[in-house]
């Protein structure tokens, strides 16, 4: 194939063409042919998931919740933006993984082998860090809506610092145990760990270390104990302010399955099991709007072309 595109080349090329300049052209086209079909092959063997991180939902329409009544924070997203995109994912029919479905059938060693109901459908993750009121007040009523258009139930992860529950002097309130439960109970919630204070787990004392994860993990089960019989509330983890190390690993297996980054990058699983702890989230703020979130869901051109869910 080389050899017939170098004999190909256009005729006003030939004149000055000399064996070492053909030489140089055939090396260059064979290393170009090898590249793109290494990537071609990269790609389709590549399961990508993305994994969305938002945190507070505000309204604009509501000027209690836009400046100067309320300050902006950087990782705010508008119900307004986040509606459409969330109806996109649904009315796609995408599959809205939980923390314990990722982990069982992409993550663990081994894995649980993709029930058939699932098979065929575009996988995403939503989740919301922090605890905010506003998942209970701003992303429920969505998410209710979505359910009664097109009779899918959506479901959602939500990391929670429990030693915030109830809160209501901070800047941003706080969800209470009990509108936790009724997310859980209604079917959209998967409520996962945020650790108890959002401390950075990376510069604090062990000891502080160990109660930060031990605590969140018993204050969230026993909020949520009779919804949750098999325990898979706070199962996993989300770092606060996406911070870990091989230190703060030691103590995460004690009482997690896997942890949550917020690295700006999508969850790419190929040949080898990818780190449980070290899973990447894409990070969302109020410069994305709904059209890209929904190009950043749907995946690469090649996968598109090449029918790849
Ligand atoms: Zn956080």
């Amino acid at each position: 194939m080389i050899n017939y595109l170098v004999n190909k080349w256009p005729e006003y090329f030939k004149p000055g063409m000399t064996p070492r300049k053909k030489r140089i052209i055939r090396f260059l086209l064979a290393f170009l042919l090898t590249f793109i079909t290494y990537q071609a092959i990269l790609e389709i063997i590549t399961v990508e998931i993305p994994i969305f991180g938002f945190h507070d939902i505000v309204d604009l329409r509501n000027p209690q919740e836009i400046p100067p009544q309320r300050r902006d924070f950087p990782g705010d997203y508008s119900q307004q933006n986040l509606e459409p995109f969330l109806d996109d994912l649904v009315r796609q029919n995408y599959w809205f993984l939980s923390t314990q479905e990722l982990y069982e059938y992409f993550i663990a060693n081994p894995k649980k082998p993709v029930p058939s109901e699932y098979g065929d459908r575009k996988k995403v993750m939503i989740t919301f860090d922090d605890g905010n009121k506003s998942i209970y007040t701003h992303l429920l009523p969505i998410l209710q809506r979505l359910e009664n258009k097109y009779g899918r139930k959506t479901k959602v992860v939500v990391f929670v610092n429990s030693g915030f529950l109830g809160r209501q002097d901070s800047l941003i309130k706080k969800v209470t145990c009990q509108d936790l439960r009724d997310g859980m109970q209604t079917g959209f919630y998967d409520i996962q760990s945020h650790g108890l204070n959002h401390e950075n787990l990376t510069k604090i004392s062990m000891t502080a270390l160990d109660r930060e994860l031990s605590q969140d993990q018993i204050i969230l089960r026993k909020c949520t104990k009779d919804l949750d019989p098999n325990q898979i509330v706070a199962s996993h983890i989300a770092y606060p302010f996406g911070a870990v190390n091989k230190q703060v690993d030691k103590y995460l297996v004690k009482y997690f399955s896997s942890g949550y980054l917020y690295d700006s990058l999508k969850l790419k699983l190929r040949f080898f099991p990818p780190n449980k702890y070290r899973i990447s989230r894409l990070t969302v703020n109020k410069k994305h709007s709904a059209e890209r979130l929904s190009r950043l869901a749907s995946g690469s051109w090649l996968h598109k072309l090449i029918g790849k869910k």
